[in-house]
């Protein structure tokens, strides 16, 4: 069995069940070792730490399978009964009515390191993002195809920059793993919407599957409002502010293609007496423009990309957070509502409730926080790897 142990020590995250060894932690391996295969990871006295697929060119250099002295050699039964577990987990998504697109696997989280697999109305989209993901792969597909209701297609993204880091082929950017080919848009319920889902170009599989929760908390306060959903991505937010009752809602994002789809997807639902707008523009400076005319809004909604992609980067980010938020303050108008979202894992609740803080102290106002939000259910993250916690959500009311 190909092995690495350990240097003296460095034992203890793995011991805790943290899944990821890096490579700073390894004193010897075998040398022929490849990417994609699966090692045993030996304590620095050579006792039995667990089991991990390794990684050549990554500092994560081995992501663990299994854990503990008593551990089997992860074989293909193994993987295929995590899948089923994961997708078992979810169980109570189908046929509920509420929706039907979910995170079938959340990596790490679901016990299947660099593996995510998104269900949209009847097709999952995969991506997998390292290199024992990569060995694992049809595996997984074919699980999927047997173990996630009326499963229609296994798909695979491959166009991900982790991938690139991991030395694995991006192109083609799409290819079909198991059964049929996905339609070129596929419709999906959530909630009182529906959204188009551009699985082939869309961001990550598709669609912002992880906002769900928040989607349903804020939608609400935009009734009798006039909206502004900064980075709507296909409309989003902006939507669910239109079956709230919003009376004008605009939708910002810099994509003119995720604009597109947010059009289409206003179509999708016969709603009257919120009136739509779309522009296609960068947030900052339309947010500058908006405080240059002293144009206000009732309910801003800021759900940007990731400012801090690192922790190095966590000071320069904070700096991103506080100034877009502090320009949407302003705009507000009395008992104004701002829905605040940061998906910088790096940048955690209590830091970014700061940093909202500092930007309500500038702006001259005073708020209230009135709801937080969070991962939604099919996006758990394992206790031991707080890695996998990144998203968070501030809705604030603007007091004073
Ligand atoms: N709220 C969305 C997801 C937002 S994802 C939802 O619920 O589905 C972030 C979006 O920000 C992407 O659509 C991206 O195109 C957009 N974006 C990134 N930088 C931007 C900028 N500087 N100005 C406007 N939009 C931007």
């Amino acid at each position: 069995m190909k092995s690495v142990t350990l240097k003296k020590s460095r034992d203890y995250s793995i011991l805790h069940r943290h899944p990821w060894v890096f490579s700073g932690a390894i004193e010897s391996s075998n040398e022929d070792i490849k990417s994609g295969d699966t090692v045993e990871v030996l304590d620095s006295k050579g006792s039995r730490l667990g089991f991990g697929s390794y990684s050549k060119s990554s500092q994560i250099r081995v992501r663990m399978l299994s854990f503990g002295a008593e551990a089997k050699v992860p074989d293909e039964n193994f993987i295929v009964s995590r899948v089923a577990e994961a997708v078992g987990r979810r169980a109570s998504f189908f046929g509920d009515g509420e929706t039907n697109a979910v995170r079938l696997i959340n990596a790490e989280s679901d016990g299947l390191p660099g593996v995510v697999a998104d269900y949209y109305a009847g097709f999952v989209v995969c991506q997998f993002t390292s290199a024992g993901a990569e060995k694992w792969k049809q595996a997984i597909a074919t699980a999927l195809m047997t173990f996630a209701p009326f499963c229609l297609g296994v798909s695979e993204r491959l166009d991900i920059d982790a991938r690139t880091r991991e030395g694995l082929p991006t192109e083609p950017t799409f290819t079909v793993l198991s059964g049929a080919e996905p339609p070129e848009l596929i419709e999906i319920i959530e909630g009182p919407c529906k959204f188009l889902v551009d699985v082939r170009k869309g961001h990550k599989t598709g669609f912002y599957l992880d906002q769900r929760d928040a989607r349903r908390v804020v939608g609400p306060f935009a009734n009798g409002r006039e909206v502004l959903n900064c980075f709507s991505y296909t409309g989003g937010f902006g939507l669910y502010a239109r079956v709230a009752g919003a009376t004008n809602v605009t939708q910002l994002d810099v994509s003119k293609d995720a604009l597109d789809l947010a059009k289409r997807n206003e179509e999708l639902m016969h709603i009257c007496g919120t009136k739509m707008h779309y522009e296609a523009q960068d947030v900052f400076s339309f947010l500058r423009t908006c405080r240059d005319q002293g144009r206000q809004f009732d309910m801003i909604i800021l759900d940007p990309p990731k400012f801090a992609h690192s922790k190095s980067q966590v000071m320069k980010a904070s700096r991103g957070y506080k100034d877009i938020n502090l320009l949407a303050m302003k705009l507000l108008r009395p008992d104004g509502i701002l829905a605040s979202f940061s998906c910088s894992g790096a940048i955690d609740m209590p830091l970014f409730e700061k940093i909202l803080a500092s930007a309500a102290d500038d702006s001259g106002h005073a708020f209230q926080v009135v709801a937080m939000t969070g991962q939604p259910v099919d996006h758990p993250v394992d206790l031991s790897f707080p890695e996998g916690r990144y998203l968070k959500g501030l809705v604030l009311r603007r007091v004073s």
